[in-house]
């Protein structure tokens, strides 16, 4: 499964074309929250071990400011607040799909969001 086509559909939302021909889509927010660089998963399970605490949104967080596909397997992404530690292999862009399709099978196996 690679991605063929990533783009900004519109504001605040990426497009992603597959090469079996689904066609993604995946809110910027929903992107950046699941981050899957050590920092922002470190964030998440050790919280208070040593992350400090509560960080404000930063400006521009959800801001994407570029992307670039990682030796053909995964895409980095650069948000707006500096952060571009994030790099999203395939399979992990295709688990956060919002389109219609994803969300309801999903939701029909009850998995949510709790992807791997
Ligand atoms: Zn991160
Ligand atoms: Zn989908």
């Amino acid at each position: 499964m690679i991605a063929t086509q990533i783009r900004l559909s519109r504001p605040g939302e990426m497009a992603v074309s597959w090469d079996d021909r689904h066609q993604s889509v995946i809110s910027l927010r929903t992107l950046r929250d699941h981050c899957p660089c050590a920092g922002c998963q470190g964030e998440t399970v050790l919280l208070h071990s040593y992350a400090p605490v509560e960080q404000p949104a930063l400006p521009g967080k959800y801001d994407l400011k570029g992307a670039e596909v990682v030796g053909h397997y995964a895409l980095q992404l650069r948000w707006g607040d500096g952060h571009d530690t994030g790099i999203y292999p395939w399979e992990v862009l295709r688990g956060l799909c919002e389109c219609p399709e994803c969300l309801n099978r999903r939701a029909a196996s009850g998995i949510g969001r709790n992807l791997p």
